[in-house]
């Protein structure tokens, strides 16, 4: 591993001049611009192994972006390229139903029992743009309830305070969306029941849809209280509207299932969603979504109902082979237990770290991801994530990213542990971390 050298990139800067020329901001998804961390070229890669990127100008770098989630088993798995390759061989898309796609549907189901029945789409966005529109055709109402700081993806209604994309650029809600729309979204703080039944009692017989991650991805990661999901499912469903699970980052991240059966939330009955939106890991790598939920619900979608929904690209056989070879090795004994451990050990040297150098950090673990707020306090709703130091995180991202070390260039967004890091990724991090904190205490 090269240190400390990676702070020349000519190469990338040059990249992105020529970008900017031709890509709206050099970029093709705002998240991967360098604005929130002092501006500047990203770095461009141009390959990937593992977990390790080699840039254009052949620095090497630990990945703990994984592509904001999908890559947890590391770039270039040979299982799932092998999938890919086979997948390309066989033509790239029919237009036709293809049994793989059965056999995805069928591991998704067995794994997330509140799917009865699933509809693949080509991204998270895709997938809970629809579950919105099969939750009002459902209900015959309108609004939708959304918890401040989650983001569900890029559709008009769900832009409404959109945590991590959006606030990252100081975007607090998207132009271009008409205020009939935005009017439609009623948005009250993550962990607050309160807020939730007093939402509910004004305007509850309007209610579509409560949607909530049920673990939060988007302003780091966060945990439900205890009770929270419970009673969001409980006051949603006396109020006769349908909950929404949108499980884009949460699904086969923490363990093979979603959050709504994972074993830190209990009682799994009383949690368990009417529409759950999939996405990431579950196309391996490939662009993917995919949404589902109990049968009498997803009969409301076309064909079989009046809520229509389509999709030249929709169960890509690509996708479908490199999600199916990708939960193939989540499935394998031991996976997620490893990409806790090292998390584990990365996220406690940190904090350690920043300890000793009298630096406020707030690290929130579950299993193989985590996310750092320069603050003194914990950070259990959006904002609290808000009121932490952004300036001191652009200053530890850019310091790591010159000692090789990746993280998405943004205070809200989560490290995410793969199957492929290794006690060596993590000694090389913590020794980075430990010459950025020194740097950033004096
Ligand atoms: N929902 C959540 C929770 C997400 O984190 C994201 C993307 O980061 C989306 C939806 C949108 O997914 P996509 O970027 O595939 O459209």
């Amino acid at each position: 591993m090269q240190q400390h050298s990676h702070s020349h990139r000519p190469k990338s800067e040059k990249l992105y001049n020529e970008a900017l020329e031709h890509i709206v901001g050099g970029v093709n998804s705002p998240s991967r611009s360098f604005k929130a961390v002092g501006g500047g070229a990203p770095v461009f890669m141009a390959s990937a192994e593992g977990a390790h990127f080699t840039d254009v100008d052949g620095h090497r770098y630990i990945d703990y972006l994984a592509a904001y989630g999908p890559i947890i088993t590391g770039h270039a798995h040979p299982h799932i390229t092998e999938a890919i390759i086979q997948a390309a061989r066989e033509g790239v898309l029919y237009g036709t139903p293809t049994e793989r796609e059965i056999a995805l549907a069928k591991r998704l189901k067995a794994a997330i029992p509140s799917l009865d029945k699933v509809r693949f789409v080509n991204s998270g966005t895709e997938a809970v743009m629809t579950t919105v529109r099969v939750a009002r055709a459902c209900t015959g109402r309108s609004k939708l309830i959304k918890f401040a700081g989650c983001y569900h993806g890029h559709s008009d209604l769900v832009l409404v305070a959109a945590g991590s994309g959006p606030s990252t650029l100081g975007i607090p809600d998207s132009a271009g969306i008409p205020q009939t729309i935005a009017s439609e979204v009623i948005t009250v703080p993550f962990n607050d029941v309160t807020a939730l039944r007093e939402a509910l009692e004004r305007w509850g017989d309007e209610v579509a849809a409560v949607m909530v991650e049920p673990i939060v991805g988007n302003f780091g990661m966060v945990m439900p209280e205890p009770g929270f999901l419970e009673q969001l499912c409980a006051l949603t469903r006396a109020a006769g509207a349908l909950v929404i699970y949108d499980e884009v980052i949460s699904a086969f991240r923490f363990h093979y299932g979603a959050a709504q059966t994972y074993s830190a939330l209990p009682d799994h009955a009383a949690i368990e969603p009417d529409l759950t939106a999939l996405g990431k890991i579950i196309g391996g790598g490939l662009p993917i979504g995919a949404y589902g939920g109990r049968a009498a619900v997803m009969e409301q979608v076309a064909p079989l109902g009046p809520a229509y929904q389509a999709g030249t690209m929709a169960g890509n056989p690509a996708s479908v082979a490199a999600g199916l070879a990708c939960l193939e090795v989540l499935e394998q004994p031991g996976v997620y237990e490893t990409m806790e451990r090292l998390a584990t050990r990365l996220a406690d040297g940190l904090s350690t770290a920043a300890g000793r150098h009298g630096i406020p950090l707030t690290i929130n673990r579950i299993r193989g991801a985590f996310s750092t707020h320069f603050c003194g306090h914990p950070v259990t709703c959006y904002a609290e994530a808000q009121d932490t130091d952004g300036e001191r995180f652009a200053r530890f991202f850019r310091l790591l990213l010159d000692q090789g070390i990746c993280l998405a260039p943004s205070k809200y967004e989560a490290w995410f542990l793969t199957t492929a890091h290794t006690e060596s990724d993590i000694d090389h991090t913590l020794a980075a971390a430990e010459h950025a904190f020194t740097i950033m205490a004096a």
